[in-house]
């Protein structure tokens, strides 16, 4: 389908400039947004939208929250960088607030979610030769199949999307892949003494928001730590009370060995990203082994400290909790022929789509978006709906009936 048929006189021309000069690696909707506040995001012909990915669940806080931009102009008018060759004067209070916030004795920042994953891996790997005893060179880590850890040529190398990983070859050793939610393969792939860590996200986002079993995190954790596994939870897309809990591995009352963290730690205002550990793992990488050049800048710093700040302020959780509820409720209401399945917990959430038309789910978007909400497909005929968690009880009830209107684009 050519997306530019859609868009206005005036979109079209920001559009070329992105075909003509950009790289082709994304597929978006043809809208072009230029201001949002809170739920809500603006094109640049003015129209307004409700948000339903926020930035892939990055903008939990709601777009350009006041607390949050206030902390990045200030800070952003004093220092921004440093570098690690030098302390500043918000590093140390921010690893105390955030370590203090997720209870955990070290945390290692770092800016994008892929960094932060790679940065957990290296720690699984390092903990295994100097504390498990695993002979070098040979620590395996279990990952799930359908996973989403992001994109760098390590990340990819344990994928089981064709599109994520074909032709980037040759690729990294050391993953074994096991089904998600499958807790006899766990125990199965565990028996291997070389195992290090096991890398899960607690609710498969990109894959279409799956749901795991209950008893299957904690389950999962028992089983990690009875071999002497680390249990390794990438709460990029699912942390900071997306789900309804400040972590979603907080529904089972697990805490992780290590956790990864990213997306709405700035609120949307900047890559921010952070693993946490206890002294015994994250004492094993020493100066020098590992780093980056913004990682623990100043401006991150000041800035992750209000995005959690306003989290907790807000009761953010809490409200996600409810107005998921209501929202799959209102969902289920419509009863339409074309929704097969609505799953998810808190404000992460998917339709699936029924229909002959392979094309579905695009449709539905595009038909959302004529109708002022936007949505994105993932893997062809699930469309996922996260609004920021500041969103009502009046604004889930409209959003869903712009999604009821919508859905007859597909009559
Ligand atoms: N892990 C999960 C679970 C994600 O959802 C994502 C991004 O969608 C990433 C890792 C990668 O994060 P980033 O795109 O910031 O590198």
């Amino acid at each position: 389908m050519q997306a530019t048929n859609f868009a206005s006189a005036k979109e079209q021309h920001f559009l070329s400039l992105e075909e003509k000069y950009g790289a082709h690696n994304y597929h978006p909707l043809p809208v072009v947004l230029e201001r949002g506040q809170g739920v809500h995001v603006w094109d640049v012909d003015g129209k307004q939208y409700f948000d339903f990915l926020s930035g892939y669940s990055a903008v939990n806080q709601g777009h350009c929250h006041p607390d949050i931009i206030a902390a990045l102009i200030e800070q952003s008018q004093k220092l921004t960088l440093t570098s690690r060759a030098f302390h500043s004067a918000l590093l140390g209070e921010y690893a105390q607030f955030i370590t203090e916030y997720f209870g955990y004795n070290k945390v290692l920042p770092m800016n994008t979610g892929v960094e932060a994953v790679e940065t957990a891996l290296k720690l699984a790997r390092r903990w295994a030769y100097e504390v498990k005893g695993v002979e070098e060179n040979k620590a395996v880590i279990i990952v799930c199949g359908n996973n989403f850890h992001g994109r760098t040529t390590t990340v990819i190398s344990f994928s089981s999307d064709p599109t994520a990983k074909n032709g980037f070859g040759p690729f990294m050793q050391g993953f074994k892949s096991i089904p998600f939610n499958d807790l006899p393969a766990l125990a199965e792939a565990l028996k291997d003494k070389n195992v290090a860590g096991f890398l899960v996200e607690p609710i498969q986002g990109e894959a279409g928001v799956v749901v795991p079993n209950e008893g299957y995190l904690s389950t999962a954790k028992q089983y990690c730590a009875d071999a002497n596994v680390l249990f390794i939870a990438d709460e990029i897309q699912t942390g900071l009370s997306r789900t309804g809990k400040m972590l979603a591995c907080d529904h089972e009352n697990v805490k992780p060995d290590i956790l990864i963290l990213g997306k709405a730690l700035s609120g949307g205002a900047l890559p921010i990203s952070a693993v946490l550990a206890d002294d015994p793992i994250m004492l094993t990488i020493k100066p020098g082994e590992h780093g980056s050049t913004y990682g623990g800048n100043p401006l991150a710093c000041k800035v992750a400290i209000a995005a959690l700040t306003v989290l907790k302020k807000e009761k953010m959780a809490d409200n996600a909790e409810a107005m998921g509820a209501l929202l799959r409720k209102k969902l289920m209401e419509l009863k339409s022929p074309y929704i097969k399945l609505v799953r998810g917990k808190g404000l992460l959430n998917a339709i699936v789509i029924d229909h002959k038309d392979p094309d579905a789910a695009w449709k539905l978007c595009m038909a959302m978006k004529e109708n002022g909400l936007l949505a994105k497909p993932t893997h062809g005929d699930k469309i996922r709906l996260a609004p920021p968690l500041v969103i009502n009880a009046t604004q889930i009830e409209e959003c869903v009936e712009i999604i009821g209107k919508s859905l007859q684009a597909l009559n």
